[in-house]
């Protein structure tokens, strides 16, 4: 069905509903028969294909051929064993993949498109899925076009159908009838799913949904769901593939060593294999997506929706938060607290003549905000003005009755204007209201309490002044003017040749929190920056009060940036605390400069202008609230408070999930550090291997995943603000932890193989028993060290994590069990022990803990 070739009655008709859109019960019954209005998405892997792509991995294939060579050999029960690990290590793998892409859909559903659109006459908010044809949608600038629709009633919109046509260019929309047959872009009547609305807004009549819409019949052009790797990711994927190659040389080592000393090739294989499966850190890449997708739900708790799983890394090395001032710095509760009429400044309170009533009237006709049953909803600043019209009895609705909108030319944050016009007496009448700045030069008259008068440079000196005054105290200032014109047609050119109503200054206090986020991001190295639309004296007097903008800083308009180069800006932006008046394209700018100098930028942003600079910052961070759907599809996080300290805590979450990851990594790298250590040592000095393949297994799945998982969950730490941001460069393996992970997988080794030489005393299966007991439980010892830089000793910080204490608990009780019940003896090639080696094992593993201890003190010292 061609819908762009009906008129308004026709598709109303066709789809059986009416210009004021469908009952509840009407779409229900809708909804029922014809499904929802969903793209059939590309399809996630489903539970047996994750399974499967858990043996692709190089090291999974590595043990597969060598449990298959161990059958063959008649080494039945490694292979077993072999197989039980690669098996149980899948099956871990599998429930984590699927649990972090549940979250991760989740996420996403809570940030995915919504309508608004008319059930039963009244204008409500859905889930995209949830439109019917025959529904009435509302669309506004920002809006994600949800379904295709015929126009209803247009004003000024303007579509972005780049997706569709590939045509960069917003189209112009109309509400005219089409007779002849167009292509698709020139259907100007229509509005297609999988657009967006740059500007303006328009009513449109639903005409088909999901796979029925045009983006729907083009296949190729569905979104792929599919997450890409973070940075941190793909490089721990790299280095866990070096360190695999290297680690794999060493076992060729030792295989070739015992054959060289006449043990049996198989034994030696096998022992080569098993040394290789303790060795590399096989789950390292799964506990980093456990850990950043558990971040992302704790985020989420703290109203910070992550869209792209890269943001949570990012987050942690942000050095430059850019952030709006309106509604997220303060409370965008605007509230009117003078006006400005005929030269005099005149109080909230203070009762209003006919002509100063006049100028409170106009700025409401003006005016997108409702009051609906006493709760006004739309924009803030029109909110302040209905609410102060009602405040003063000025019964603004019976005015917006009696003098209807005919036309209009909607707000934008670039003109900064606002347009409607309305019949009053003989003629039509155009009400601008706007910045103050930008309606200045084009006043030529203004009201005063006698009537109208010539607007001279005196007059104007006088509004400037009022202007500067009320911004000085940190209030917004709309400036309201009338002019006659002659018909509906009004473009942005006939903003012009304007009759002065007056000024309306009204206050949008800072948050309460927003002044300590402020100090919390200056004490971490964090520099906060106000961009804002507004003024440049309103935003500087509140960059002032929350401590944004100090004596070393200062507040500049964007358009000063206009003519300086890249270069220029790049020295530029360090001095610049408060951007006023500023334009999206300066945004991106903006941010440009920033990480030209190697800054990591997080920028805020809620228009549809605004979606280029958050795609360009590091961190591009949407309003939840307030913003459009474009800038939080465009995003990577988006608040659900709209507010500032939501970042900055977002910020401290990041930094914590990162140190976490590093703790984990630190962790396995040093214990598989000793277990190599320890087998080269004994390979070297020509003695008995200290190690069964059967008790390497056990120690990488207990000792190994456990309490690498429990440090990834680690309880945050308010002192992670009180450093510098990491540079974005820096490897996760820094120089420091490179030592840690030497330093202590050197004393675990040496515990491990003291050990082993005291029960070399006895036999070589004590020896064993004793090096893998040690080195076992000096393992689940280290989780604790892995806690902190600081040494624990009497630090509550200790026990705080439960999760690793029963990661500890767990892995001590199979290690017991392991020793201690003859039956086990067998299956895990270990020896009855007698009470003083039991009690060595356990000397000698905590002994690891007290001088990891020690060297953390040690440094601690040296470092004051
Ligand atoms: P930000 O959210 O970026 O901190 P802002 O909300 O203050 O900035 P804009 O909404 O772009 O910035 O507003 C810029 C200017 O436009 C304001 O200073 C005001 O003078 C004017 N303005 C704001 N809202 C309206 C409106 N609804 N109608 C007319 N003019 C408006």
């Amino acid at each position: 069905m061609d819908f762009y070739t009906l008129t308004k009655q026709e598709t109303v008709k066709q789809t059986q509903s009416s210009l004021t859109g469908l009952t509840e019960h009407e779409a229900q019954k809708r909804l029922q028969k014809n499904g929802k209005n969903e793209l059939k998405d590309t399809e996630q892997k489903g539970l047996i294909a994750v399974f499967l792509s858990q043996f692709k991995d190089f090291l999974v294939i590595i043990l597969i051929i060598a449990a298959v060579i161990s059958m063959f050999l008649g080494d039945i029960e490694s292979s077993v064993v072999i197989l039980a690990v690669i098996t149980v290590n899948a099956i871990l793998g599998t429930v984590q993949e699927l649990k972090a892409q549940a979250s991760l859909n989740s996420l996403k559903a809570m940030s995915s498109p919504s309508a608004k659109v008319y059930r039963d006459g009244q204008l409500r908010v859905i889930d995209k899925s949830d439109l019917v044809v025959g529904d009435v949608v509302l669309v506004e600038a920002g809006d994600y076009i949800a379904a295709d629709g015929r126009i209803l009633d247009n004003a000024s919109l303007k579509s972005d159908e780049s997706s569709l046509t590939g045509e960069s260019v917003p189209v112009e929309k109309e509400d005219t009838d089409i007779h002849e047959e167009k292509p698709l872009g020139d259907r100007k009547n229509m509005l297609y799913s999988g657009s967006f609305a740059t500007y303006g807004r328009a009513t449109i009549l639903v005409t088909a949904i999901g796979m029925q819409t045009e983006i729907g019949k083009i296949a190729t052009l569905l979104q792929n769901t599919k997450e890409k790797k973070t940075p941190l990711q793909a490089s721990l994927d790299n280095f866990g593939k070096v360190l695999s190659i290297g680690i794999l040389f060493i076992c060729a080592l030792v295989f070739m060593l015992s054959v060289f000393r006449g043990e049996p090739m198989q034994d030696a294989f096998i022992f080569a294999v098993a040394l290789a499966v303790a060795a590399i850190p096989e789950a390292l890449s799964s506990i980093v997506t456990i850990v950043l997708s558990g971040g992302t739900q704790k985020l989420a708790r703290e109203n910070a929706i992550i869209r792209k799983l890269q943001a949570v890394e990012g987050l942690g090395s942000v050095s430059v938060i850019c952030s709006d001032k309106t509604g997220t710095l303060t409370q965008n509760k605007m509230s009117v607290q003078k006006l400005f009429f005929d030269g005099e400044i005149v109080d909230k309170d203070a009762t209003l003549t006919e002509r100063q009533a006049q100028l409170v009237i106009d700025g409401a006709l003006c005016n997108d905000a409702k009051d609906k049953d006493g709760q006004e909803i739309g924009d803030p600043t029109e909110v302040a003005l209905i609410q102060f019209s009602n405040k003063h009895n000025l019964h603004y609705e019976e005015v917006q009755t009696k003098y209807p909108r005919l036309a209009e030319i909607p707000f934008d944050s670039h003109r900064k204007l606002m347009s409607t016009v309305h019949k009053i007496g003989p003629n039509y009448k155009m009400l601008t209201k706007g910045a103050t700045d930008v309606l200045l030069p084009r006043i030529l008259e203004m009201k005063t309490a006698d009537g109208k008068k010539t607007f001279t440079a005196e007059d104007a000196e006088k509004v400037m002044q009022a202007n500067l005054t009320f911004s000085e105290n940190g209030l917004r200032v709309l400036c309201v003017c009338e002019k006659d014109v002659p018909d509906l047609n009004i473009t942005v050119e006939d903003e012009n040749g304007y009759i002065l109503l007056g000024l309306i200054a009204m206050q949008d206090p800072p948050r309460a929190e927003s002044k300590d986020a402020v100090a919390k991001c200056k004490s971490a190295g964090i520099t906060p920056v106000m961009i804002t639309g507004d003024h440049l004296i309103t935003a500087c007097a509140i960059a002032k009060e929350i401590g944004i903008l100090t004596d070393d800083k200062r507040g500049v308009e964007g358009k000063e940036i206009e003519k300086m180069t890249d270069e220029e800006l790049k020295d530029f932006v360090k001095d610049v605390a408060v951007y006023a008046r500023v334009s999206p394209e300066h945004k991106i700018r903006i941010v440009n400069a920033w990480q030209s100098s190697g800054y990591i930028v997080s920028m805020t942003g809620d228009g549809v202008n605004d979606a280029p600079a958050l795609k360009q910052a590091d961190v591009g961070v949407a309003m939840g609230i307030t913003g459009s759907e474009v800038a939080k599809d465009a995003a990577s996080m988006v608040l659900t408070d709209d507010n500032f300290a939501t970042i900055v805590k977002a910020i401290e979450n990041g930094r914590n999930i990162y140190n976490n990851i590093q703790k984990t990594i630190q962790f396995l790298l040093s214990g598989n550090l000793a277990a190599i250590i320890t087998v080269l040592f004994a390979s070297l000095c020509a003695l008995p291997v200290p190690f069964m393949a059967v008790h390497l297994l056990f120690i990488n799945l207990l000792t190994d995943s456990l309490p690498a998982i429990a440090l990834g969950v680690e309880p945050h730490n308010d002192a992670v603000m009180l450093e510098k941001p990491r540079p974005k460069k820096q490897s996760i393996l820094t120089k420091k932890i490179l030592a840690s992970i030497g330093l202590e997988g050197f004393v675990i080794s040496v515990a491990t193989i003291v050990a082993y030489l005291f029960g070399l005393q006895s036999s070589p299966e004590t020896a064993s028993t004793m090096a893998f007991a040690t080195l076992c439980l000096s393992r689940l010892f280290h989780g604790f060290n892995c806690k902190q830089d600081m040494p624990l000793w009497f630090s509550k910080k200790l026990l705080n994590n439960k999760s690793l204490l029963y990661a500890f608990g767990i892995g001590l009780l199979c290690l017991n069990a392991v020793l201690f019940i003859p039956f086990l003896h067998g299956i895990f090639e270990v020896s009855t022990l007698k009470t003083v080696e039991v009690l060595c094992i356990y000397g000698f593993a905590f002994g690891t803990f007290l001088v990891i201890q020690l060297l953390k003190s040690v440094r601690k010292i040296l470092k004051k």
